[in-house]
């Protein structure tokens, strides 16, 4: 059987989980999060985060338009935005990389060049990883972070009638790819989008405590949507007027013919934050500074996954990126 016929990644994550051990008392979260969350190693009440991500060649960048630097700088970045979607702090890296016969000295040194600046920016440090020689080249990223109780956001802690909000405008990632692919240049700061993504550890220490479940939009909106409504086991409602859509976006639709709506629900790795927040503490997260954009509400689970149209329209709320499916 293909792994398609099964229902793509998360089908066979959950078919390979059940015939492994992954209960253990310090565990307080294993899979189906942003990162584990283990309990027993630090001597106050916080928990250690572990994150891990691969990046293969041809498929997670080209390097005939990415840059050695670039894709060191992202592959940190995507880990760092899985541990600010929990609540906590990166600190420690490991790096694990295939390399061909004739990847360049050089082409290394950028990566490790890329990688080193976005760890300065967040305090991250190098701690070790494996090299070994393979056909293509890969790159697998484990982070390791820390997190106190109170800023823990799980999935699963959404509740009917929170407000659903994101950090930052939404498509620009995937917008990027459509000029490349259409063998357009793309415009600076959205080249820089899709190359050199940024992600919210800037706001996520505001934002955790005061918020229920949080994740970050690496898949598209509509996919972790999902993600939470699935582990919360609620219903949500999502207003696609009120999503905020990166200003190139619409360039980028009329280029593939695509809506502006599909980039934002679809297209993914933006890292930016999707959470639910009860209202009155939005407020207060707004009192504080930190502007975020509600998009829709939590609802209970029999009302469904749901987008509202421009036009008022129901719809099912689907699209975002299942590697197989
Ligand atoms: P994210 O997009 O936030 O990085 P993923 O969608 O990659 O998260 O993974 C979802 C969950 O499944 C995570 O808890 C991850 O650790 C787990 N997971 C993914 N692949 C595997 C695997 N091959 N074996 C065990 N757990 C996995
Ligand atoms: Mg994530």
């Amino acid at each position: 059987m293909k792994i398609n016929e099964i229902g793509g990644e998360f089908a066979l994550i959950d078919r390979l989980a059940r015939t492994s051990p992954t209960n253990h008392k310090d565990l307080f979260k294993g899979i189906g999060d942003d990162a584990a969350v283990i309990r027993g190693f630090f001597p106050n009440q916080e928990s250690l985060l572990v994150t891990t991500d691969m990046l293969v060649d041809n498929r997670h960048f080209r390097r005939d338009w990415a840059t050695a630097h670039q894709i060191g700088s992202k592959a940190i970045t995507c880990n760092a935005s899985d541990i600010a979607a929990m609540g906590g702090t990166p600190t420690f890296l490991f790096v694990s990389i295939a390399l061909t016969e004739n990847t360049l000295v050089a082409w290394m040194d950028d990566l490790y060049k890329g990688m080193s600046e976005v760890c300065r920016q967040y305090g991250i440090v190098l701690a070790g990883g494996d090299t070994t020689k393979a056909d293509s080249l890969s790159i697998s990223i484990t982070l390791l972070g820390r997190v106190a109780p109170q800023n823990l956001c799980l999935r699963s802690q959404a509740r009917p009638d929170d407000l659903l909000c994101v950090t930052g405008p939404l498509g620009g990632s995937a917008a990027g790819l459509t000029f490349l692919t259409m063998g357009q240049n793309p415009p600076e700061r959205i080249r820089a989008k899709h190359f050199m993504p940024g992600c919210r550890l800037d706001v996520s220490p505001a934002i955790a405590p005061l918020a229920g479940a949080m994740i970050d939009i690496s898949d598209g909106l509509a996919a972790e949507v999902n993600h939470i409504c699935n582990q919360s086991g609620t219903g949500a409602k999502i207003f696609a007027e009120k999503i905020p859509i990166d200003a190139f976006v619409q360039k980028a639709a009329a280029l593939s013919g695509k809506t502006p709506i599909a980039y934002a629900l679809s297209g993914g790795e933006d890292f930016e934050l999707l959470f639910s927040i009860s209202p009155m503490n939005w407020r207060q997260l707004g009192e504080k500074g930190v502007e975020t954009f509600v998009v829709g509400r939590v609802t209970e689970s029999g009302s469904g996954r749901v987008l509202v149209s421009p036009e008022g329209d129901h719809v099912p709320l689907t699209g975002g990126y299942n590697h197989f499916a």
